[in-house]
């Protein structure tokens, strides 16, 4: 295997460099082909460094053609140019001012990083390392600079011209071209960067902060979307007044500016005062989009705008540190999205989603700690590790101290480090400085990998009326880390009496025990409560306190007891989780079928469905029995997804048809002919239906019926999407003139594209690979955009996982050859979708030899990007 350049970087190593950057001053030539960067970087000595010292600058892809100190040209022995930067050779041991010009080709940047063209716009994508593909510069972290921008551009081809900061000035240059200047009064690192120059609508809009400043808000779009931003536009100003009230921070320019653009590696990006956006998390009108999308364009506008504070005006050190700001951020939106819609729903839905990409990665062969101490690459450090389970972490510490604590904690990190490129050290000091308490044991959360699995079993003594649980925990190792240490649990817990009320108790020991929650330091605890007049039926973890896997030695009819009584939604919903579980394991392993548990597990589905107090979107959660991934992680080794696929469908109809008639008769009730509106409520009503219509169509004879009559008759696309999807998945007799159906409706409009070939990759049937290799070959199929390419082949890889994993390994094939393929123009892409082959360990043994060959065979490929092959490497072990 040859690639590029291959260096692990490790955290130990850290240093701040020799030089410092402390202003910058850049002029951007725009122009089709080549676009001329002028950049007066000036430039200190930082105290201690020795004369000769070498000033070494990053820079790729980059044409020099013009380099001066102070205004003096540099002779050809003074610097060196090569791939990887610039070294000037002795540079003054002053303040000094580094001139450069380069040519750059955005045109041809199919990486997406630096600065490329989307559909005739410029735009930029700078984090974490793109900087660097525009000038010769200290592309990381810790370097703070202000920055001053001028562009120049066509006035015809580039209307706007928008970077971070305030406008300073803009006008004609007469001769078709015209200029703007933009100043960002904030120091920051060169990461947050951004420029935008094209021919773009906009929706306008103004906020008044708190203490009355007012804020200008504009989103761009290509032309003719304007009336789709309304949402986004909504979002944000909800954001921004969230975040003065829940954690005292206000928004500190005068301008907010948001841009859509259709080709983007991931998800958005917040650069300062400028966050640019991929155009599925802006767009959404009720025929175009569902209610999940509305929900996520609320969510990431929240997260980016967020980052102002918690990434922007406090960095990172070094990019060890991402979930510094990752993890923060995302604790940030989920709240957001909690207080805004329903607390309760919300977790459920972050824990479904962390389970289903956190806990595989966490527990395969990519497993890496949120605070990582090396890398090859950084770009594949963006994960659900750093996001997810870095907000799980910060989660646990607000439960820990208190909302109260949890505050006061927060406003000393932004009083001691706004305007600093800091630490996870330096994070966990607030809390211990605010609280007077020791993180220390805290700590490990961030430094280690791997789900920490709990055991618990409970015993109960009536003659002295007393109850015990012995507790444990167990993390089982990872690439790179043999030994584990105990982490700090927060355990969240309840009793609960034979009448189904909360029970308590005169007495504990042996363990560190307040009213609602146990505190597991330890390996193990026994803890013993006295005064207990009954057995109690206990409840752990509720709200998911902390990220782990449970084991107790709970009954199914315990778990359906807390399926009806417990207090915690949370567990209400987990509980019914555990009970289908256990079921369809039992059947994957081939057991005698438990009709009672079967049967008791109908009968609480029905309450459910039934329940007069359970808001719909909560009811739709607990009708979704677990999905097969999460089953096949359950149990562990030598999966194979058919059998899984097989139970489970079994479960849903031994569990569902009994309820066929009353399905129905809700899904008709809760039809509605008000006009859409994207609200919780709404929403909610929506998911309980459609969730009956997904299971009526396995579960019911009329079901497929049902759904194609719904399909027709939608008047919103979260209606008519999820009839598509339910039809398209199990791949009944609608299921082809249905797409057929969904794809002329929408020609022309690309995200809806993207919905058609996310179904289109996950149909169950056989010939799904077939379809998916001729959607890829047609020449019209646009193959450089992310969003195209990972709808329809990353949808296959990470959501189909019986057809992914046939046992002929023709899936895994098709996708390492895609894979070789995106590669050679788009390594972040290829490299995100082969992380769909995390499972492949765990799989029996004709697939997983399988999955090892086309792996193998992927590895002789010549000149795999850096992204790549550090994924594959580590995929192999
Ligand atoms: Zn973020």
């Amino acid at each position: 295997m040859r690639t590029e350049t291959e260096h692990t970087i490790y955290l130990k190593d850290y240093a701040p460099t020799p030089y410092t950057i402390v202003s910058v001053d850049l002029d951007f030539g725009i122009a089709p082909d080549t676009t001329k960067v002028r950049a007066q970087l000036t430039i200190e000595p930082r105290e201690g460094t020795a004369a000769g010292t070498p000033l070494v600058l990053d820079g790729e892809e980059l044409k020099l053609e013009e380099i001066a100190i102070d205004g003096a040209p540099l002779v050809l022995s003074a610097y060196a140019a090569d791939a990887n930067g610039l070294t000037v050779v002795n540079p003054p041991q002053r303040r000094f001012v580094l001139e450069t010009l380069v040519a750059i080709t955005p045109e041809t940047n199919t990486r997406l990083m630096g600065l490329y063209r989307s559909s005739g716009v410029w735009c930029t994508q700078c984090e974490p390392e793109g900087f660097r593909r525009i000038t010769y510069y200290l592309d990381r972290p810790d370097i703070l600079a202000t920055f001053k921008v001028r562009m120049t551009a066509d006035e015809a081809l580039a209307p706007v011209l928008l970077a971070n900061g305030n406008l300073v000035s803009r006008g004609s240059l007469g001769n078709g071209q015209h200029f703007a200047v933009w100043e960002d009064p904030f120091p920051k690192p060169a990461y947050l960067f951004a420029l935008v120059a094209g021919d773009l609508g906009s929706i306008t809009d103004t906020y008044t902060t708190g203490s009355g400043r007012k804020v200008d808000l504009a989103i761009y779009c290509a032309h003719g979307k304007e009336e789709q931003c309304l949402w986004a536009m909504d979002s944000l100003k909800r954001s921004m007044a969230w975040d003065e009230k829940r954690f005292g921070r206000e928004y500190d320019l005068d301008v907010f500016n948001i841009v859509a653009v259709s080709d983007f590696n991931f998800g958005a990006m917040e650069n300062k005062g400028l966050n640019i956006f991929n155009d599925r998390l802006v767009f959404a009108r009720p025929e175009t989009a569902t209610d999940a999308d509305y929900e996520s364009i609320e969510r990431v506008i929240a997260h980016e705008y967020f980052h102002n504070w918690t990434g922007n005006r406090i960095t990172c050190r070094d990019w060890f540190q991402l979930c510094l700001k990752e993890g923060l951020t995302v604790y940030r939106d989920q709240e957001f999205t909690s207080d805004e819609r329903s607390r309760a729903v919300k977790r459920i839905s972050d824990v479904v989603t962390l389970r289903a990409t956190q806990f595989p990665e966490d527990g395969g062969p990519l497993a890496h700690p949120p605070r990582p101490d090396h890398y090859r690459e950084i770009n594949n450090f963006y994960t659900p590790t750093v996001y997810e389970k870095g907000a799980e972490v910060v989660r646990m510490l607000a439960t820990l101290l208190g909302q109260d604590g949890f505050r006061k904690g927060m406003d000393l990190y932004f009083e001691r480090h706004d305007g600093e490129a800091t630490t996870i050290e330096a994070f966990l000091k607030v809390f211990e400085d605010a609280n007077e308490v020791d993180l220390t044991q805290f700590k490990t959360w961030y430094l280690q990998a791997g789900t920490p699995k709990v055991t618990v079993s409970d015993s109960y003594d009536a003659a002295s009326q007393t109850y015990t649980l012995s507790i444990s925990q167990e993390t089982a190792p990872t690439p790179g880390e043999p030994e584990k240490s105990d982490v700090v649990l927060p355990i969240k817990f309840g009793l609960i009496g034979p009448n189904g009320s909360p029970m308590g108790w005169s007495g504990v020991t042996g363990g560190e025990v307040s009213d609602d929650m146990i505190v597991l330091r330890g390996k193990s605890a026994e803890i013993t409560f006295s005064g207990v007049a009954s057995r109690p039926v206990p409840s752990f973890f509720r709200e998911f306190s902390a990220p782990v896997n449970l084991e107790t030695d709970l009954t199914q009819e315990d778990r359906l007891f807390l399926a009806r009584h417990d207090s915690d939604p949370f567990n209400r919903w987990q509980a019914l989780q555990d009970v289908g579980l256990a079921l369809v394991k039992d059947m994957v392993a081939g057991k005698q079928t438990d009709e009672g548990a079967i049967g008791a597990l109908s009968a609480a589905m029905d309450d459910t469905l039934a329940s007069g107090s359970l808001d719909d979107a909560f009811k739709a959660l607990a009708l979704t029995l677990p999905d097969e991934q999460l089953i096949g992680r359950a149990i562990g080794k030598d999966i194979d997804p058919e059998a899984i696929h097989r139970a489970r469908v079994a479960l849903i109809r031994a569990v569902f048809r009994p309820l066929a008639g009353k399905m129905r008769g809700a899904y008709v009730a809760l039809g509605s002919d008000a006009p859409y509106q994207p609200d919780a409520v709404q929403a909610g009503r929506r998911a309980l239906r459609n969730r009956l219509m997904a299971l009526l169509v396995t579960a019911d004879p009329e079901g497929p019926a049902l759904a194609a009559e719904q399909y027709r008759n939608a008047t919103n696309m979260t209606d008519r999407f999820a009839a598509l999807a339910a039809i398209g998945v199990a791949w009944t007799a609608d299921a082809a003139p249905l797409l057929a159906d969904f794809r002329t409706r929408f020609a022309g409009d690309p995200l809806v594209f993207d919905k058609w070939l996310a179904v289109s990759a996950r149909a169950e049937d056989e010939g799904v690979l077939e379809r998916v290799q001729a959607i890829l070959a047609d020449p019209t199929f646009p193959k450089n955009n992310p969003n195209r390419l990972r709808s329809l082949v990353g949808s296959f890889a990470m959501n189909n996982p019986v057809q992914f994993t046939r046992a002929d390994g023709a899936g895994f094939r098709f996708v390492t050859q895609f894979v070789a393929d995106v590669d050679t123009r788009n390594p972040q892409v290829a490299a995100r979708v082969l992380t769909g082959f995390r499972v492949w360990p765990m799989l029996e043994a004709t697939r997983r030899e399988a999955a090892r060959e086309a792996l193998t065979a992927l590895k002789e490929s010549e000149g795999l990007s850096r992204n790549t092959s550090d994924i594959l490497t580590r995929m192999l072990g």
